[in-house]
Formats: structure tokens, C-alpha cells, sequence
């Protein structure tokens, strides 16, 4: 339990003093990365704002960066924050805001660690952008929910231990107020995961089947038929997660890029010289805006803000793996290898200049597309008038399919 002295007495010297305790305790050297890990999260300095006990402090989020920088001076290793990003960026703030004691208990030490990885089953055939109008059933039966039906581009499923899933419990209400939210073992029979190939050759995400896939009811998030809300947590925080992620300056894609026009002279023209330069202003500005979206993130919870950064990220991202591409001509056009891996983590970055401008066309799709952000942003950032619904009322087993 927290008290007021704690709150208050957590400040960043405070903060680097229970580093240097965490690291004397546990030299990074002579420790396994595991047990350094648990030490780490059991002594609050997983994620400084979440409370005592669940890996945090009750500290403002924003002096999480004094912990992350002593930590990664000192060596200590990290909980390979790309493997497990849908559990940090999306589960766990959902779990955190709307999960019981006993499922926060349970669940958010392992999936810091990233002894736990997570995955998320919210899109299906006919529901992607019209996330609302998704078909999985979950039937009530006594403590447990039966589910049925098939999700989609579920990234990291071939490796996840739990899922976050959202099934419809109520086809006589309309689509948005008959979804309830579930924690899914991954591992429980009638959970079959296949692969599905991506235009870089890698299967970094799959097809899930559910068929008679029972679910206790104590792994519900939320109340019946409340799931819609508790996702809107799980999407506003996935929009951050993608989007606002903290970069160096002249880090990420526009640091390859600069980096290959330093190396490589003779592939310069007037034209690519001006289009880097503008891309150049273009990622500075999206970095700096970045870290505001953060500060105001430290204050409470994302808003529709992080749909602009992501949709700024995702834009960016493609017209400079674009231009990558370009720079290196014939060389840019040939493929690295195109077999077939089961990746463990997103890499956005990685392998050659192919590999991230293929990489980069599912930035503007995953995660919401750029023309449904654009919608977010004029509706609930601009004010302006929303898209015409003629859905709202009608119950969702009387949608037209
Ligand atoms: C790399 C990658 C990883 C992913 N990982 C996951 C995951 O882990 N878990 C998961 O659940 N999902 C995942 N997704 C799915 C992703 O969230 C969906 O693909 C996305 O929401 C779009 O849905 P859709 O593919 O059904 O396209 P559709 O909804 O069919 O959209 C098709 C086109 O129509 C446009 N459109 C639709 N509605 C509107 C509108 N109202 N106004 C204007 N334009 C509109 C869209 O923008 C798009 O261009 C992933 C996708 C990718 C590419």
C-alpha cells in the first residue's frame, strides 16, 4: 500500500540512490539477466509511475528517464523492450487501469520481465478499422466464456503467452456496447496460431483460430459488455507506443539515412541533397513532438494527440525508407533474403535498406490506418462534424454483412 510519504519522497535523487542500492545488491556483471530483472521490478524501478508493488513507486512518470539512464550507464540489461512491446505498451496499461488486484498481482511482473510475452486479438476479417463490428462470441457457462471465432495480423501470437481479446457477448445491443474484454491463455486447447507471410518475407504475425476456447470469467477485464471502453485504453496507448517512442537526435530511420548520405558521396544529387534536407526537419520536428506528447502523457492518460504522432511516424517513416531506397539506386533494389522467419520482435529498423521501405508500407496500417487517424484527429482533436453513422442503434446481429 502507498502512503503520502512515499509519493512525496520520491524524487531523482531519491530515485538514483535506490538505483545505486539495486545495483550493489545485484551487479549487473555477476547477475543473470532474470534475476536482475525481478530485482529490479521488485525494488519499483520497472515503470516508476505504476504503484508500490506492482514495479513502481508511485513516482511521476517522468522521472522514469533518471532510472533508464543510470541503469543503462551501470550496463544493466533491458527487458528487450521490442519483444515485449504489446505487453508494455498495450496490456499492461490496460491490465493496470482496469484489471483486479489479483490479475495485476499475477500478471504484470512476468510481463515486464518479458518472461510473459503478450499479443493482441482484436482484428478479424470483417473488423479492422470497424473494430466495433467484430464477430468472435463469447456464450456465458457458468464461470467460464466459451469463445468462437478467428482473429487476424495478430503479431507475436507464435510467441505469446497470454492475449488480450476482445469478443462480442451481446449481438441484440449495437456494436459498440455488446463487447466485453477477456484475457486469453494462448496455451488452453481450441487456441490454434498459423503463420502468415508479410511482404518482407517474415512471418511476424499470424491467423489465431478459437474454436470452444473456454475462459474463466475471473480473466474478464472490466464489466460485461463494457469492452469497447476498456479498448479504447489499449488503442490510445498502442497509438503512443508506435508513434511516440523516444529517439536521439538523428536516431532511427532518418539516422540511416543521413548516415548513408555521409558514407556514400557519390550517390548525391542537388535533388536527394534538398528532399533529406526537408526530411531531415520534417523527423526533428516529429522528435521534439514526440517528447511533448510524453510530458503531457506524465500528466494522465494518452489523447487523441498520440493518433497525430503516430500517423506523423508512420508518414515519415515511409517517405524515408522511400528515399533510402533511392539514394542507393540499383544497389537499394535488391532484397537481402526473403526466407521465411517467425521473428521474435518488430523491427522496423533492422537489415538492409529493402528490408525497412518493405517493413515501413504496414506503419500507415498497423495499429489504425492513416485515414481512420485522420478521422480521430478531425473529430476529437478539430472538433469537426463526425462521418455520418447509420449503425449506431441497430443492433449488431441486424448489421448488414
Ligand atoms: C504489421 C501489422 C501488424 C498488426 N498487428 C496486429 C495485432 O497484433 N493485433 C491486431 O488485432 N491487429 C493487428 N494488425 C491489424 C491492423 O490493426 C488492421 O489491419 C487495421 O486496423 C486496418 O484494418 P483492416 O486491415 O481490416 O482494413 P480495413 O478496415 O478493411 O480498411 C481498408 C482501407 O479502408 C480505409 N477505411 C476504412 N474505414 C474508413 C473510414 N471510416 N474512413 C476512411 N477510410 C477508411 C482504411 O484506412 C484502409 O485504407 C496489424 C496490421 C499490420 C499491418
Amino acid at each position: 500500500m502507498t502512503t503520502a510519504r512515499d509519493r512525496t519522497a520520491v524524487d531523482a535523487p531519491e530515485l538514483r540512490r535506490r538505483v545505486r542500492a539495486l545495483l550493489d545488491a545485484h551487479p549487473p556483471a555477476g547477475t543473470d539477466r532474470l534475476d536482475f530483472l525481478r530485482a529490479r521490478f521488485d525494488a519499483g524501478l520497472a515503470w516508476v509511475h505504476y504503484p508500490v508493488g506492482l514495479g513502481g513507486l508511485d513516482a511521476p512518470r517522468s522521472l522514469q528517464s533518471v532510472v533508464d539512464a543510470e541503469l543503462e550507464a551501470a550496463g544493466a540489461p533491458d527487458n528487450d523492450p521490442r519483444r515485449i512491446g504489446i505487453g508494455l505498451g498495450m496490456a499492461a496499461p490496460t491490465i493496470l487501469g482496469f484489471g483486479t488486484d489479483e490479475q495485476r498481482t499475477r500478471l504484470l511482473r512476468p510481463l515486464w520481465t518479458g518472461e510473459e510475452v503478450w499479443c493482441q486479438l482484436f482484428s478479424e476479417p470483417g473488423a479492422g478499422s470497424d473494430l466495433a463490428a467484430l464477430g468472435t462470441r463469447a456464450v456465458r457457462d457458468g464461470d467460464t466464456w466459451v469463445v468462437d471465432g478467428q482473429k487476424v495480423w495478430t503479431s507475436s501470437a507464435h510467441i505469446a503467452r497470454w492475449a488480450i481479446l476482445i469478443a462480442r457477448t451481446d449481438p441484440d445491443l449495437p456494436k459498440h456496447r455488446g463487447i466485453t474484454y477477456f484475457i486469453c491463455d494462448m496455451t488452453d486447447p481450441g487456441v490454434e496460431v498459423r503463420p502468415l507471410r508479410q511482404i518482407t518475407g517474415e512471418a511476424e504475425f499470424n491467423e489465431v483460430f478459437l474454436t470452444g476456447v473456454r475462459i474463466p470469467d475471473s480473466r474478464r477485464l472490466g464489466e460485461i459488455g463494457e469492452g469497447w471502453r476498456v479498448a479504447q485504453t489499449t488503442l490510445m496507448n498502442e497509438r503512443v507506443a508506435i508513434g511516440g517512442g523516444r529517439v536521439p537526435r538523428e536516431g532511427g530511420m532518418i539516422g540511416l539515412v543521413a548516415g548513408t548520405w555521409r558514407e556514400r558521396p557519390e550517390l548525391r544529387t542537388h535533388d536527394l541533397h534538398q528532399r533529406l534536407l526537408r526530411l531531415w526537419t520534417d523527423a526533428e520536428a516529429a522528435r521534439l513532438a514526440s517528447e511533448r506528447l510524453r510530458q503531457q502523457l506524465a500528466l494522465g492518460q494518452p489523447g487523441p494527440e498520440g493518433s497525430a504522432m503516430k500517423l506523423a511516424f508512420s508518414h515519415l517513416n515511409q517517405r524515408l525508407s522511400a528515399l533510402e531506397v533511392e539514394m542507393l539506386g540499383e544497389e537499394g533494389l535488391s532484397y537481402d533474403d526473403w526466407t521465411l522467419r517467425r521473428p521474435e520482435h518488430v523491427d522496423f529498423t533492422g537489415r538492409d535498406a529493402g528490408y525497412r521501405y518493405l517493413r515501413a508500407k504496414g506503419n500507415s496500417i498497423e495499429g489504425g490506418t492513416s485515414e481512420v487517424l485522420l478521422n480521430i484527429i478531425a473529430e476529437r482533436v478539430l472538433g469537426l462534424p463526425p462521418e455520418p453513422r447509420t449503425d449506431k442503434d441497430v443492433a449488431w446481429k441486424d448489421l448488414p454483412r
